[in-house]
């Protein structure tokens, strides 16, 4: 029987490798909506491909470009956010939300509302939406999975295990291209540096986000929400090898780990097929030929951006949505060549002890200190470039 499927953020990385694994199961899956932000032609193209019911950009000046590509083809074209929205609400079996940062929030509430599947790359919006987020989920039965493969892991070594008997979540950490690199060439990072990530292909802003550490942050703030065994049984160590995607440590001694190359197709193949199991084309692990395996602990005097997104977490209310605003800009301005590499998260710090809105309670509330946070993070970076 066929599932039908939504991809939000269609046209980025994990949108390809997502689509990748529905083209090799036609019979499986059977495409209902995909969305852009202005990769219009692509959008088209793909949404061809696939003969989905309706192409979404968020950006309306690409909307006449994406109807001129979908001209004759009976698939429908809209643009503009609340149709990304609208996207995410038209009730797929699975919904993939896979839109890069905050601009994913909204839809992929609207796609939790219907109380189906929902896949989660999209790790800016549950940092930022915490507790709201946990709440539509508990409130409409939809099914959360994440993708992320730190998270994907983690859900897998907890199947079938009382979580009362957790002992410690560790999250591993490539700990990105810069992991050696002493603090005055840090200074010195460039865009194209940092793109470069050692294990994974990923999106531009991700990749920045690995080579600070700021990922691993938002990650841990993630597993906070994903899997509350509580801040202080949440881990974190490095393992350049991303091999071992996370473990669990239960009270008996035994530690669970998943393993698995590192192609982002592992753990969307592990969410699209859930509870059962479906095939990729990633070849499995040749351990002898990997030969060891390493991990070290995380360096927070070079690397600060876990301390501040535990602080972050253990702080509650807005502040994870605050530092997720405030990455945000810091990370596109550093992407314009506009601010300097360690001033990334320090920027982000900054805008956290400027003080913090109360609590947001709802969605609105949280997008709400989104747009303040991101007014902030400008305002900072203009006053210490
Ligand atoms: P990409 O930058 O490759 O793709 C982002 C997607 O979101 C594109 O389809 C893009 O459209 C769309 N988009 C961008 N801005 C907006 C907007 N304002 N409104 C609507 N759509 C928008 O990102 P990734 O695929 O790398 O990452 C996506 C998410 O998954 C992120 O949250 C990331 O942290 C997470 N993730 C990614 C992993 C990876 O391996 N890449 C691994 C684990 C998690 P367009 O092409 O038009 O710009």
């Amino acid at each position: 029987m066929s599932r039908t499927i939504t991809i939000l953020g269609a046209t980025g990385s994990v949108g390809a490798s997502t689509l990748d694994l529905v083209r090799r199961n036609p019979d499986v899956f059977r495409v209902i909506a995909l969305t852009a932000n202005n990769s219009a032609a692509e959008l088209a193209a793909l949404a061809r491909e696939f003969g989905a019911e309706i192409a979404v950009v968020a950006d309306e000046a690409s909307l006449p470009e994406l109807r001129a590509a979908l001209y004759g083809s009976g698939i429908a074209a809209a643009g503009g956010e609340a149709a990304v929205i609208e996207a995410g609400a038209r009730g797929a079996d699975i919904t993939m939300a896979a839109i890069v940062g905050c601009a994913g929030l909204a839809p992929t509430m609207a796609a939790i509302e219907c109380g189906k599947v929902v896949a989660l790359a999209n790790k800016e919006a549950l940092v930022s939406a915490g507790e709201v987020m946990t709440a539509a989920v508990a409130r409409t039965g939809a099914t959360l999975l994440p993708v992320d493969s730190e998270h994907n892991a983690i859900f897998q070594c907890l199947a079938g295990n009382d979580p009362a008997h957790v002992h410690a979540i560790t999250l591993t950490a490539s700990g990105g291209p810069f992991r050696e690199w002493e603090m005055e060439r840090l200074h010195r990072a460039t865009p194209a540096e940092a793109v470069k990530h050692p294990t994974w292909s990923m999106g531009a802003k991700i990749s920045v986000d690995s080579a600070t550490m700021m990922n691993k942050g938002l990650e841990f703030i993630e597993a906070y929400h994903l899997f509350p065994v509580g801040v202080e049984k949440l881990r974190i160590v490095l393992h350049p090898q991303s091999i071992v995607h996370s473990m669990v440590e239960y009270c008996d001694g035994s530690t669970l780990a998943q393993l698995g190359p590192s192609d982002m197709r592992v753990p969307i193949a592990s969410a699209l097929a859930w509870p059962a199991r479906m095939d990729t084309p990633c070849a499995p692990l040749d351990l002898a030929a990997i030969g060891s395996l390493s991990f070290f602990k995380p360096d927070e005097e070079r690397f600060p951006a876990t301390r501040v997104a535990r602080e972050a977490v253990i702080a509650g209310g807005a502040a994870p949505a605050v530092l997720n605003a405030a990455n945000e800009i810091a990370v596109a301005a550093f992407l314009a060549g506009q601010i300097g590499f360690t001033r990334i998260v320090s920027c982000a710090e900054s805008v956290l002890a400027r003080g913090l809105p109360k609590p947001p309670a709802s969605l609105d509330e949280v997008i709400a200190v989104d747009r303040e946070a991101r007014i902030r993070a400008r305002e900072t970076m203009e006053c210490v470039p």
